[in-house]
Order: structure tokens, then C-alpha cells, then sequence
């Protein structure tokens, strides 16, 4: 008996992940989540959601899940995101990032899957020439990381003029937040980004934080970035499923809320949100950060529909701060 279409979300286990197969349950699709578990949790995988555990570039495992599963769409989520970490480790990047995102292709080519959404970063725009960054600026990434999800577009583009597929290459700016029904959140055994070790120190699970770089040519000398709701991106996502079942042209896409703030200006927001007063040290700058990175969201608006509901710093922090006291101590 064959089964009805699903979704294959790869890194459904994952922090996005995680949000997005709860987001496709609730619009009446049928996720299927492939994870290696390097940095995704079993628990983070909703109950009745099949989940398979091995890497998006496993030929063997995809294409058999697709043909078993007769999947419809790929949304591709599995990655290594850590931006110091691929300045450091460049070859695992790509291994990861690209190499794993190519096979993942072909099998979708290879087994008529006619849609991909890949999660690409708003570091392929590197320093952009201007704030807020549009989508027709360069493409030209300063890390490992950027250049090893720049690469992916490229790899969709020219598949998508040789082969039936359409693709939709989401370019997130700063992830943020958790699902504001507590269900899901940023779990991470060795957290690095921002709102996440922010909220940890507020919360006393670490001794403060370090603020990396305070000499950028912004207006407090930290840098700045667009912090998007992992709601809202989780609900992005759906937009361009449903843009993409219309026929509609292959895209890249920021997904942004167009708005920044400094570290030190949410690092504000956390302690006034918490009311704790955590220490804060300045330090100096970390590799491979651009001083600012505001997304321009009209295509995210116009094109694929997006209505973002929880463009609000305090919101994003409330949440990240909810999700946070519940995490079980042995995840932090
Ligand atoms: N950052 C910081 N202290 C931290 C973590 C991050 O000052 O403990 C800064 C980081 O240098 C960058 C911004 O916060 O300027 C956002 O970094 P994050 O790692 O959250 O995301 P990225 O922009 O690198 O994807």
C-alpha cells in the first residue's frame, strides 16, 4: 500500500526544523524528518512524526524515502551554522553544507521531488554595500559558512534551468525566539548564538557574556543584525511551498523583519525583559563578522505572501526566555 504525499524535512530535529514540522502539521501536511543527530534531539521530533536518523546525503536512505513516501517537496534544513566554526573548520563546512546539499539535489532530480525550499543565510551578501541588503546586491560571502550555502544556490540554479524543479532559497537573517505555544525552541549542547547566550546568562546557566567587537562603524560599535521570529521563518517557509505548487518561478528570498539592532541594544532588551542584570564584557572582535546585516523583506512580502506576526524584539525574547526555563538541564 503506497502512503499519501509528505514533505521531507531534512534537520527536522533541529532548532528550525523543529518549528517548521510543527508548522506543516498545523497546515494539514505530512512531514517525514531525516537527522543525523549531531546537533538535533529525538525528543524535538513531534510524536507520529516518522523520523529517520542518517545524513541528507545518504543516496540510499533519501531515495528510498522518497519513493516510499512519494515526496512532494524537500525542505532542507540539515547544516553546520556556526560562522567562527567554519572559519576554522572550512572542509566540514562544505563536506556538510555542500557536498551533502548536491547529493540531496540529486536524488530530488533523480526521483521527480518538483520542489525544494533550501535554507540559505544572509551570508552570501558578505558586507553588503548598503542596509537594508536587497536580493539583486552581490552575492559575496566573507566565511566558510556563506560561501559553503552560496554554493548550494548555485547548485539549485543551474538544476533548476536543466531539470523539472522549482526551488525556493530562503536567505535568513538573525534566527531568533521560540514557539510561542512552548512546544519547541533553540536547544543546543554548546550554544554560540546571541538571544540564545544571552537569555542562558539571564537565567544564571552561565557566569555573563562576552560582547565580540565594539569598535564596528555603527552607532554603538557593536555590530547589527535582523533578528527574525523562528515562527514567522518557520511560516516563510509554508508561503513558499504554497508559492511553489502555483507554478511560480525558482527565487532567493531574505527573510528578515527590514529592522537591526546592536548586540549591546538586545543584550538591553534581555536584561530589561528577564529583569536580571547579568555581567557583560566587552572583548574583542570575533572572525568573520559583518558589521551590519539588515534584510530588505519586500520580496519575502510581495512575492511569497508573508505576513510576519511577531516582528518585536521583546516578543522574541519573551519566548527565547519561556522556552529556556523549561529546557531539562542536561541540554543547555
Ligand atoms: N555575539 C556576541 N556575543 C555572543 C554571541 C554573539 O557579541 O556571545 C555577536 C556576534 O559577534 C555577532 C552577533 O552577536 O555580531 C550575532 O551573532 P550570532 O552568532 O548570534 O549570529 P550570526 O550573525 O553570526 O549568524
Amino acid at each position: 500500500m503506497s502512503e499519501p504525499r509528505h514533505i521531507l524535512v531534512s534537520g527536522g530535529a533541529g532548532y528550525i526544523g523543529s518549528h517548521m514540522v510543527l508548522a506543516l502539521l498545523e497546515a494539514g501536511e505530512r512531514p517525514i524528518v531525516v537527522d543525523d543527530l549531531s546537533t538535533g534531539f529525538r525528543s524535538a521530533v513531534p510524536a507520529g512524526v516518522p523520523l529517520f536518523e542518517g545524513s541528507s546525503g545518504d543516496a540510499a536512505l533519501i531515495g528510498g524515502l522518497i519513493a516510499r513516501y512519494q515526496i512532494e517537496a524537500i525542505i532542507h534544513f540539515a547544516a553546520s551554522i556556526v560562522v567562527p566554526d567554519s572559519v576554522l573548520h572550512p572542509l566540514a563546512y562544505y563536506a556538510n553544507n555542500t557536498v551533502n546539499a548536491r547529493a540531496l539535489i540529486a536524488c530530488a532530480v533523480e526521483h521527480g521531488v518538483p520542489h525544494i525550499v533550501f535554507s540559505s543565510t544572509a551570508a552570501v551578501y558578505g558586507e553588503p554595500d548598503r542596509v537594508p541588503i536587497d536580493e539583486q546586491q552581490p552575492t559575496a560571502p566573507i566565511n566558510p559558512y556563506g560561501r559553503s550555502k552560496l554554493m548550494v544556490e548555485w547548485i539549485l540554479e543551474d538544476t533548476a534551468k536543466a531539470h523539472p524543479i522549482s526551488y525556493a532559497a530562503l536567505r535568513y537573517f538573525n534566527v531568533a525566539g521560540a514557539d510561542p505555544q512552548g512546544r519547541a525552541g533553540q536547544s543546543a549542547r554548546n550554544a554560540t548564538h546571541l538571544i540564545k547566550i544571552a537569555v542562558q546568562a539571564a537565567l544564571g546557566k552561565r557566569a555573563g557574556m562576552d560582547v565580540f567587537g565594539t569598535d564596528y562603524p555603527t552607532p554603538d560599535g557593536s555590530c547589527i543584525r535582523d533578528y527574525v521570529h523562528v515562527a514567522d521563518l518557520a511560516q516563510a517557509h509554508l508561503d513558499a511551498l504554497r508559492y511553489l505548487r502555483g507554478g511560480k518561478p525558482s527565487l532567493a528570498c531574505n527573510i528578515g523583519y527590514q529592522q537591526g539592532f546592536s548586540v549591546l541594544e538586545v543584550i538591553d532588551t534581555v536584561k530589561r525583559v528577564s529583569g536580571v542584570d547579568f555581567e557583560v564584557r566587552l572583548r574583542e572582535r570575533r572572525a568573520g563578522d559583518p558589521a551590519s546585516l539588515v534584510a530588505s523583506n519586500q520580496r519575502a512580502i510581495s512575492r511569497l505572501g508573508w505576513t510576519p506576526r511577531y516582528n518585536d524584539l521583546e516578543t522574541i525574547v519573551r519566548h527565547a526566555l519561556d522556552w529556556e526555563r523549561r529546557l531539562p538541564s542536561a541540554i543547555d
